[in-house]
């Protein structure tokens, strides 16, 4: 199959109709072989009704409903074990994306061999204050911090090499750093297109201000794991042993100034509670590390790694347990 069409949603029954014929109008010309992938996350508004005619009518178009809502980053992550198609491409179902961006998505990563295209909403039809402003500020963060010259991090519109998402494993907010993720497995070739954005035609805006706030906590957990996701004693280790040094080089001092004069009143100094402050801070990252150390031991994944091609070699894949 050529390509897989994401579309997670939440209510929005609306629009799915007229999604699902302009994406059949644009594509069916095409002589693609595609399939259409609805993830219906928990929506109360009769969407998964819709989304079963669809399907009657159109069996390119598949489905998969949540029980209850899980939020954006479950939709894709299992839409994404589920696809078939060599490329994939997600956009949102609000009719903001357009699918006549879809064509060139995905030559531009079958022909011109990119890992992942992200769209970049650069005349964006929303909210000025609580979301273009805001999104300017969270994506030259993510920009810097993460060494990757998208502009939009967030547009739902981004096309894959299958690979790449199978590869990932996205949960709780993390869909905003999904090119973040896809560049930490190894996937470097990275483009962007400039793609339409539209105003919302239907229904309202999933997302409000606390997204920012659960935004930038799974920033700090995506930089965190990624560095030290495997060698968590290498963070710890050297922060436990920066404090615990600095609290006993005070102490030194100060047991010094008591050695060379009997008055000197040890507890009247700030310079003893911050010794022993950080010397207990010292010792509790110690014993975070260490036991950061045991879990990342048993962690499924600890001994998967992205094999790109093998020379006469076997898949190691069923010989050894966790070993790909
Ligand atoms: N969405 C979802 N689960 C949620 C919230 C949103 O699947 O818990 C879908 C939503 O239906 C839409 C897409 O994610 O298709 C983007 O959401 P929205 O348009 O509300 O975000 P915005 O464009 O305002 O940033
Ligand atoms: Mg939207």
């Amino acid at each position: 199959m050529d390509l897989s069409i994401v579309i997670p949603l939440k209510d929005e029954v609306e629009s799915l109709p007229e999604l699902a014929a302009w994406l059949e109008q644009v594509l069916d010309p095409r002589g693609l072989d595609y399939e259409v992938v609805f993830v219906d996350d928990g929506s109360t508004d009769g969407s998964w009704e819709v989304i079963t005619r669809l399907r009657a009518a159109n069996p390119r178009v598949k489905g998969l409903r949540f029980l209850r809502n899980y939020g954006k980053s479950a939709a894709l992550n299992e839409a994404f074990r589920a696809v078939r198609g060599e490329v994939v491409v997600t956009m949102d179902a609000d009719l903001q994306d357009s699918p006549e961006e879809v064509p060139e998505l995905y030559r531009m990563v079958r022909e011109e061999g990119y890992d992942l295209v992200s769209g970049w909403k650069r005349k964006r039809y929303d909210n000025v204050v609580t979301k273009n402003l805001p999104s300017k500020l969270f994506n030259a963060i993510t920009r810097r911090i993460s060494g990757i010259p998208l502009h939009d991090f967030n547009c739902g519109l981004k096309a894959y090499r299958r690979r790449v998402v199978q590869q990932i494993e996205i949960y709780g907010e993390m869909h905003r750093y999904i090119p973040v993720l896809a560049k930490w497995a190894g996937f470097r070739r990275i483009g962007e297109k400039v793609v339409e954005h539209r105003a919302r035609k239907y229904g309202r805006s999933k997302f409000g201000l606390e997204r920012f706030i659960n935004g930038f906590l799974d920033l700090a957990t995506i930089v965190f794991i990624g560095k030290f996701g495997k060698k968590p004693m290498q963070f710890f280790g050297l922060w436990g042993t920066l404090c615990f040094v600095t609290g006993l080089l005070i102490s030194g001092y100060l047991v010094a100034s008591k050695l060379l004069d009997s008055a000197y009143m040890l507890t009247n100094r700030p310079a003893f509670y911050l010794a022993l402050a950080v010397m207990v801070i010292g010792i509790q990252m110690f014993l975070a590390g260490f036991v950061a150390e045991l879990v990342s031991r048993n962690a499924v994944d600890r001994n998967q790694y992205a094999v790109e091609e093998r020379l006469g070699l076997e898949d190691a894949e069923g010989l050894l347990p966790g070993n790909r």
